[in-house]
């Protein structure tokens, strides 16, 4: 059964929120000329924000993480992305890619092993912190703002999440579909065609790297299937963490990574 079959729904306020959303990325690239990027993970809701910025035109350039630990159908998904787009964007859709330093994988593999993230939760992290975290701070270099598809919805940890933010360099954060639901993603993918991982159809609603990522089972959380053997709280890579929010009712945010 495919995504698209068990999550699209039209429900009430969908075009508003889309509208909102397409206002909060105009006014971001506005404001960031030349220096904002969307941080695409590839999944559902940053195929979404791709959409819209291709679709509409919109001076936000696009950057993903080609961790060296991705299932083949994600790293696929950047080619059959921008072919998908090639007609559409003013000479074609280039998204930019970053890779971890190829020697700093080397040395923790051969220090730490191929499974060192199941060993403790500080080898997790150091695993993310090379291959997601140092190309993240690449891909924002000299960039004054990002565009994340954080949404209130994925986990209780994103539940206050902000539509805009600022994360600890002083960035600004836009999570431009912060309340968007689920039924909204896929309900938007349906209807524009938007193309998408075909790992969604097998019950993996959050997907990161194919080591830390399995299908979710029915009635589990969104995010269960990311890092399934730590506890709750640790469940986060790090892209989103320290994220301080200018809205001083909520309090922190954290990822689709
Ligand atoms: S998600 Fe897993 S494989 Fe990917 S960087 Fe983090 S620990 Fe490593």
């Amino acid at each position: 059964m495919s995504a698209i079959s068990l999550y699209a729904r039209a429900t009430a306020g969908y075009e508003a929120r889309v509208a909102a959303t397409l206002q909060i990325l105009r006014e971001a690239a506005a404001a960031h000329p030349g220096s904002i990027v969307l941080a695409t993970s590839l999944g559902a809701e940053d195929q979404v924000l791709t959409d819209l910025i291709v679709r509409h035109r919109l001076p936000i350039a696009i950057g993903t993480l080609e961790t060296g630990a991705l299932h083949e159908q994600t790293a696929a998904l950047i080619g059959r992305t921008e072919a998908h787009y090639a007609g559409i964007a003013d000479g074609g859709l280039k998204i930019e890619v970053y890779r971890p330093q190829a020697e700093a994988v080397v040395e923790f593999v051969r220090k730490n092993g191929e499974r060192a993230m199941y060993q403790s939760i500080d080898l997790r992290k150091a695993c993310c912190g090379i291959r997601k975290l140092e190309p993240l701070a690449r891909m924002l270099a000299g960039r004054t703002a990002w565009v994340t598809g954080l949404r209130r919805e994925q986990s209780d940890a994103r539940g206050v999440v902000a539509a805009i933010g600022t994360d600890d360099q002083g960035r600004v954060k836009v999570n431009a579909l912060v309340d968007w639901t689920w039924a909204d993603v896929w309900h938007y993918i349906a209807t524009n065609g938007v193309p998408y991982n075909p790992l969604h159809d097998e019950f993996m609603p959050s997907i990161g790297c194919a080591p830390c990522t399995r299908a979710i089972a029915v009635g589990e959380p969104f995010r269960a299937g990311r890092w399934w053997w730590e506890d709750e709280k640790a469940k986060e890579c790090g892209l989103h963490v320290s994220q301080a929010p200018a809205d001083a009712s909520a309090v922190s945010a954290l990822p689709p990574c």
